[in-house]
Order: structure tokens, then sequence, then C-alpha cells
């Protein structure tokens, strides 16, 4: 059984493998772009607060993601391992995860870092737009969701180096190859 985070840049591929990496393991898929967008189509109250961080290419506030977060982890499913996808996004989130895992008697196995360059990134996000017409995949909307993953998000590599749970994987070149790759690391580290 695993427990792990999966985190990476806008556009780096993390919902992809996510999907991918939880079929192989067998564990459940915790999206929280999914969840915020799902809400954001069904119009709950928490998908009309939401939308208009997401459309400017914002961070929930750390109140509403944390609270969101905390009732999926304290659903049934999740006792047979999961993955962590999008969440934690900033300190204070990785302080709430940890005091949620705390009290569910449990804690992390693994955190995998998927890596890849700025400029294929932007480009992989462009493409994505025309083909699905995300909100948020503008290039303005782009450029403020990488600026900010840069300032906020990859500086919880550090945290979870120190914790000695870090795995890193190039998120570059076909999809199945990376797949692969990341399975390769992952059984290396136990999962
Ligand atoms: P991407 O990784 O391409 O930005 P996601 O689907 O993971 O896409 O997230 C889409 C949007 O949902 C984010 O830009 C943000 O507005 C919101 N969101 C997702 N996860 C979080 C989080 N942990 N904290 C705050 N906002 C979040």
């Amino acid at each position: 059984m695993t427990r792990m985070l999966i985190i990476g840049p806008p556009g780096s591929g993390k919902g992809t493998q996510a999907a991918r990496i939880t079929d192989s393991l067998g564990i459940v898929a915790i999206s929280t772009g999914d969840i915020f967008r799902f809400n954001v189509k069904e119009g709950t109250p928490l998908g009309v607060e939401a939308k208009k961080y997401i459309d400017a290419g914002d961070f929930v506030p750390d109140s509403v993601t944390n609270s969101m977060v905390a009732d999926r982890l304290a659903q049934d499913d999740v006792a047979d391992g999961f993955l962590l996808d999008g969440y934690p996004r900033t300190r204070g989130q990785v302080d709430a995860l940890d005091a949620m895992l705390e009290k569910l008697g449990t804690k992390l196995d693994i955190v995998l870092q998927l890596t890849a360059d700025n400029e294929e990134l932007v480009k992989r996000l462009l493409g994505r737009a025309e083909q699905e017409g995300r909100a948020d995949d503008t290039a303005e909307v782009i450029e403020h969701r990488l600026a900010l993953y840069a300032k906020e998000t990859k500086p919880l590599v550090d945290v979870y180096r120190d914790r000695g749970l870090l795995v890193q994987v190039d998120g570059l070149g076909e999809i199945s190859e990376v797949t692969a790759r990341i399975l390769a690391a992952l059984r290396e580290h136990g999962a």
C-alpha cells in the first residue's frame, strides 16, 4: 500500500501520470483540480467560490482547499493508499496535510516530483488550450500559474527531500515512456 503525492508544474503531465500510477498501484487518485472543476461544473457553493480563483490562475485559499482535502481523506476508500495530485501547493497546505495524516494515524511514503522545463510546459499548455478550452489555459494565465508554482510550490520539494521522501522523475518524453520511468522509480522506493 502506498500513500503518495505527485508534485510538478502546470503542464508537467501530473494528471495523466497520476491516473496511470493509481491504476497500476491500485490506489485512489485525489486531484484537487479535478474536484474543484467538478464543483464548478455542478455549481455548488464550493465551485462558485473556487471559480474566481481558478479562472485567474490563482490558488484557491488554503482554508477552502484544506477542508475539502480533509473531507476527502476521511473517506473509506483511501485506507488502501492514495495519490494526491495538486496538493499541497503551499507551505500552509503542507502543515495542514501533516495534521490530517497524523489524525488519521498514517503518513506519506513517497513524494514524486515530475520535472519539465518552462518552454516545454508553455507549449503543452497552449496546445491543451486549443483542444480542451480550459478557461485557465490562456497565455497570460499560464504565465501566472507557472510563476506561482515556482514561488509557492517548488520550494515544498525541499521540505520533502529533507524528510527523505523525494523521488524525482523527468517528465519529458512520450507519455508511456514517462509512466515506465515513474513506475520503475516507485518500485525502487518500495511502492
Ligand atoms: P494545473 O496543475 O495545470 O495548474 P490543476 O488541475 O492541478 O491544474 O489545478 C487547476 C486550478 O485549481 C489551480 O490553478 C488552482 O486555481 C486550483 N487548485 C488546485 N489545487 C489547488 C490547491 N492545492 N490549492 C489551491 N488551489 C488549487
